[in-house]
């Protein structure tokens, strides 16, 4: 499988989990391109300005969505998604069709640092 568009979301709780895991591994990032929702992808692009990112719609206001688009059409390879199991979200359903997506379209999903390290062993 070869990864050429990651995209990258985090609830607002997650957020500076997701940064500081794109900063460490911004090497492995730097060829990829990155869709990612308003939010999440500006913090992204403030804190590693050499990354190919493209910003979205913010989550709440489709971004989710629009990444759902984005597999759909096959022009996202994987994607990560830290979510807060511990907040009520007002566009949860949202989150939950992506990831019905991305199970339809067997596309790696990471939800969690964890899962997001294991991820990388598909990066070239
Ligand atoms: P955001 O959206 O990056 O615009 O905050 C993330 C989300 O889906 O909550």
């Amino acid at each position: 499988m070869t990864i050429k568009t990651i995209g990258f979301v985090a609830h607002d709780e997650k957020k500076p989990e997701l940064v500081s895991w794109v900063e460490k591994n911004q090497n492995q990032l730097k060829d990829l391109s990155i869709l990612s929702t308003g939010t999440t992808g500006t913090l992204i692009q403030e804190k590693c300005p050499q990354l190919n990112v493209t910003r979205l719609k913010s989550g709440p206001l489709g971004g989710d969505q629009q990444l759902g688009a984005a597999i759909c059409e096959a022009r996202l390879d994987a994607m990560v998604f830290f979510i807060d199991p511990l907040s009520p979200h007002p566009h949860d359903v949202d989150v939950k069709a992506l990831l019905r997506l991305a199970i339809l379209y067997n596309v790696p999903f990471a939800c969690n640092v964890a899962s997001a390290d294991a991820l990388k062993s598909l990066l070239t």
